[in-house]
């Protein structure tokens, strides 16, 4: 069988089918939910279910995939479903780029279906785009369907908020996204319960997690820093930000998971699960006190890190306390 790829949620997208049915469709929805939860794709799960030409009596709760209007969408290529975002992580939304999504409302629409408008993390929104959006959500046109996604309710005006359908977004529990990951994605069962561990139940994070061979990179780490006495690694590692940052978070888990074990856990809790029995050697050597202090070590570390010291001593220091 063929994984089925769903990133987008389920459950919103069937709310939304239904409300589609009885002519109960909003002007504007914000989504709000952590960052990889699935918002923008829910929102181009929408756009495409309400543009389907297999459901074009909206009798379905799910888009066919494979019509012309869906496939255009899919390659972010249709004409009546636009998305704007940050350019780059962090950045704001330009006001070029409002102003050019927001004409649109104004355009017939081309495949006779509903337009949607998506302001991906729409918490960069600067007060120009902010103003310009709220003139648009008090003269809303009754063709286009507008959505904004946001980490925080908080991070939007309040003007703006009002105007809008508030969506929540959770995170999978943990389990559940393990489980999702194991029978659609074909990850190992190990593999599986670190990504959605390290993803704190975000599917659309643990994928990129997957995608950068985060589970082998970190087993790597832990067998050259943990279980190996491999002097050059320090200094290695320490060139680049990035690994140490990476290290550091594996070690974290890793000692985390040991002070666990220590006090007798030993299940789903631990995050190196595919590491238990490495585990139980490890804490034999160290005291429960000396695992505790081995942790705040870490996070001082992190710390140091975060604020740009160098850490290699730091670094040499707990490699000693192992
Ligand atoms: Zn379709």
């Amino acid at each position: 069988m063929l994984p089925i790829v769903v990133e987008y949620n389920v459950e919103v997208l069937k709310k939304f089918a239904g409300l589609n049915r009885s002519g109960r469709l909003a002007h504007a929805y914000l989504f709000i939910g952590p960052r990889f939860v699935g918002k923008k794709k829910t929102a181009l799960a929408i756009a495409k279910l309400l543009n389907c030409e297999q459901n074009i009596d909206g009798a379905k709760d799910i888009f066919c995939g494979q019509c012309p209007s869906c496939l255009k969408m899919q390659a972010m290529g249709h004409p009546d479903v636009s998305l704007i975002a940050p350019m780059t992580e962090g950045a704001s939304i330009k006001i070029e780029q409002v102003r050019l999504i927001l004409e649109k409302v104004k355009m017939r629409s081309f495949g006779g279906g509903k337009k949607v408008l998506i302001i991906g993390e729409a918490d960069h929104l600067l007060t120009e785009g902010s103003n310009i959006l709220l003139k648009t959500l008090e003269e809303p046109s009754p063709d286009t369907l507008l959505f904004l996604t946001a980490t925080a309710v908080e991070n939007i005006l309040s003007t703006i908020r009002s105007r809008c359908h508030i969506v929540r977004f959770s995170p999978f529990e943990k389990v559940e996204l393990e489980e999702q990951l194991v029978q659609n994605y074909n990850e190992s069962k190990f593999s599986s319960h670190f990504l959605a561990f390290s993803a704190e139940g975000c599917l659309g994070k643990a994928l990129q997690l997957r995608d950068s061979q985060s589970f082998d990179k970190k087993n790597q780490v832990i067998n050259r820093f943990v279980f190996s006495e491999d002097e050059e690694y320090i200094k290695t590692v320490t060139q680049e930000d990035e690994d140490v940052k990476f290290l550091l978070e594996v070690l974290e888990g890793w000692v985390r998971d040991a002070v666990l074990v220590k006090s007798g856990i030993r299940d789903q809790r631990i995050i190196n699960f595919d590491r238990l029995n490495d585990l139980n050697g490890f804490v034999k050597k160290l005291t429960f006190k000396e695992l505790t202090e081995l942790y705040s070590q870490v996070v001082k570390t992190q710390k140091m890190l975060s604020e740009n010291f160098n850490v290699k001593v730091a670094l040499a220091a707990i490699k000693l306390s192992m």
